[in-house]
């Protein structure tokens, strides 16, 4: 922590601006164009790389997740990355921790929130914690991660933090399939498979926005979704600037976002129309 201070405060003193790419490591062009991203809107770059304990629930995948540290190191110096900052679990969480932030409003609209009911807090509580640590001038987040981005752009401006919160395009492979630390976990059969959620996706929102009903269109993704192997979790249209139920294509920007599960592995996305 001496360390990052010295580093942001000589920044600082220097006048230049700071971009913060918060990151849980193992990473994936989706990554890589959240710090292109952040170049582009800072000339000092901070990746912060750490697997938050604190937003996973004991059945989830904290221990297995993807650490892959060397190989992102390396990723991030060719891209000419300014500092990687990569606490380690003690220093974020010392004994005696006691605040949580716990946000409401989008993280209380019934998505991800409704399977995993502690993320958020985990969430908003770690950002918080990134944000004031490497007081960054912007911060960028993916929208693959659609509610996260709205939970931490609502925190930034709830805690009166100096950070703008930059939204960046979901990165894809060619199938469609939107790039996750996760998809390692896909065995070559689910991998195959796993294409569908964008397809389903981009085919509601193609119907829904050439004037069908949003309910039949949902019911029927759902029913694809399934078809192609996934459990689904939800597929819903929701108002992109509120994350409120939708149903009628006059009521505002619909995002449509979908979460499913194929094998033992969780699968989000989502599309705007
Ligand atoms: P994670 O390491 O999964 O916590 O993700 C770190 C950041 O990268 C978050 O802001 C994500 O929304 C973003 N991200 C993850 N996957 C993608 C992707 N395929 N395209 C763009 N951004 C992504």
């Amino acid at each position: 922590m001496p360390t990052l201070r010295k580093a942001v405060a000589r920044w600082r003193a220097q006048g230049e601006r700071i971009g913060l790419v918060p990151t849980m490591g193992a990473l994936h062009r989706g990554h890589l164009t959240l710090v292109h991203l952040a170049q582009r809107r800072a000339n000092r770059v901070i990746v912060s790389i750490f697997v938050n304990p604190a937003q996973f629930a004991p059945h989830e995948d904290f221990k297995t997740y993807p650490r892959t540290f060397a190989a992102d190191v390396r990723a991030l110096a060719g891209l000419g990355a300014d500092l990687v900052w990569a606490p380690n679990a003690e220093s974020m969480y010392p004994g005696g921790f006691a605040t949580q932030v716990v946000p409401e409003g989008p993280a209380k609209v019934g998505l991800e929130d409704a399977s995993r009911p502690h993320f958020f807090a985990g969430v908003a509580t770690v950002v918080a914690k990134l944000l004031i640590q490497c007081a960054p001038d912007v911060a960028v987040f993916g929208e693959k991660d659609f509610q996260q981005l709205k939970v931490v752009t609502q925190l930034a401006r709830d805690l009166d933090l100096p950070t703008r919160i930059v939204p960046a395009p979901t990165v894809r492979e060619a199938d469609g399939l939107a790039l996750s630390s996760r998809n390692r976990y896909l065995s070559p059969a689910e991998r195959e498979a796993a294409p569908a959620l964008h397809r389903v996706l981009a085919n509601c929102a193609r119907e829904i926005a050439a004037g069908a009903s949003i309910h039949s269109v949902l019911r029927k993704g759902g029913q694809a979704v399934e078809s192609a192997g996934f459990i689904l979790d939800y597929l819903e249209a929701r108002h992109a600037e509120t994350l409120a139920p939708i149903t009628s294509i006059a009521e505002g920007p619909i995002r449509l976002l979908v979460a499913a599960k194929i094998g033992k592995t969780r699968l989000i996305d989502n599309v705007g129309i």
